[in-house]
């Protein structure tokens, strides 16, 4: 099976529709959280995804979203989105936000949105830290977002080896445990403003991260028309 897996959409549809237009052919589409929260189309994007028929988990976004407590944590600028998103959203979206699971399993696949042992909150951002989640990770392969950075940490002979994959790069497991990241579709941070996800294709037990360009401009129109902070539209620019 081929397997589109989606991170940190963040309520920019435009470049979700941009992803899923360049796919390709998949068999699913696997979604890891924060869904929500920054961009100016909160129920469009979850409408996406229950149309096309995504699973996925929760992120920290989508659990403040419907009111949790979550927010606490936020910069000013994530709030003052997050306040905007919680007034906007549609009773179905908040229902859907709500029902996401914090964890999902498939197979050899474990998905969520930080980590492993922590899947709201916690960042998969150093070798340690990714070693004390591949010793708690029930399954094979986690697949996590939450940074905006596309990422995998492979165990390798008891090492773990950290892979910065760009555009087409394609990740062997060969039945090797690991971490992986797709990066974000909806606000990229690796200095890349192009949308990042990846395909995972079961039977050849690979991964392949892939770039793609979306047009920026009307998304941050429409985040300048509905008042969301000018710093979370500008970054989109930049990918920062
Ligand atoms: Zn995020």
């Amino acid at each position: 099976m081929r397997i589109a897996v989606l991170s940190d959409i963040h309520s920019n549809l435009v470049a979700l529709d941009a992803v899923l237009a360049a796919t390709g052919p998949v068999d699913g589409v696997w979604h890891l959280g924060d869904v929500v929260g920054y961009g100016p189309e909160p129920d469009g994007v979850v409408a996406r995804l229950g149309a096309i028929g995504a699973t996925g988990v929760k992120g920290n976004h989508d659990a403040a979203a419907t009111g949790g407590l979550e927010i606490e944590w936020f910069n000013p600028d994530a709030r003052r989105a997050m306040e905007w998103t919680r007034t906007t959203i549609s009773r179905a979206t908040g229902t859907w936000l709500d029902g996401l699971p914090k964890t999902h399993r498939d197979g050899d696949w474990t998905l969520v949105h930080g980590s492993p042992r922590e899947p709201i909150w916690e960042y998969i951002t150093s070798v340690p830290v990714a070693r004390a989640n591949l010793a708690v990770l029930g399954t094979r392969v986690g697949l996590h977002g939450h940074t905006h950075i596309p990422a995998a940490f492979l165990e390798e002979d008891g090492r773990v080896e950290v892979v910065s994959p760009g555009d087409g790069s394609v990740l062997e497991l060969r039945g090797r445990r690991a971490l992986v990241n797709p990066g974000s579709v909806g606000q990229p941070r690796d200095g890349d403003p192009r949308s990042s996800f990846l395909v995972l294709d079961t039977e050849a037990d690979s991964v392949t991260w892939h770039r793609v360009a979306y047009d920026v401009g009307p998304v941050q129109a429409a985040m300048r028309a509905t008042g969301l902070p000018a710093s979370l539209a500008a970054r989109l620019s930049v990918g920062l």
